[in-house]
């Protein structure tokens, strides 16, 4: 299954945070409704900083696969302290 991408429209305030935030440009703020959609869900790589950002927690992502940031894992981060 695809991931999927949702904005609820009645919690977003079209403040185009996601818009700048989005490495991918997968939103566009809809001028006439003032509202962010999504344009572009199959560029999605996430990344989730648009879940994170949003300040109306507005943006909700469903079956994403999940890369671990192998850097953020403390137990791999104190193997690899030998070495640096
Ligand atoms: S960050 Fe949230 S509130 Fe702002 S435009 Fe995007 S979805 Fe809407
Ligand atoms: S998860 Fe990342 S890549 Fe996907 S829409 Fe949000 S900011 Fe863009």
């Amino acid at each position: 299954m695809s991931l999927e991408i949702t904005i609820h429209e009645q919690s977003c305030r079209g403040c185009e945070l996601c818009v700048d935030i989005c490495p991918t440009k997968v939103f566009e703020l809809d001028k006439e409704k003032l509202l962010c959609t999504v344009k572009h869900s199959e560029d999605c790589i996430a990344c989730l900083s648009c879940a994170y950002i949003c300040p109306s927690g507005a943006i909700s992502h469903r079956d994403f696969h999940l890369v671990k940031n192998f850097y953020r894992d403390q137990a791999f981060c104190e193997k690899m302290e030998k070495f640096l």
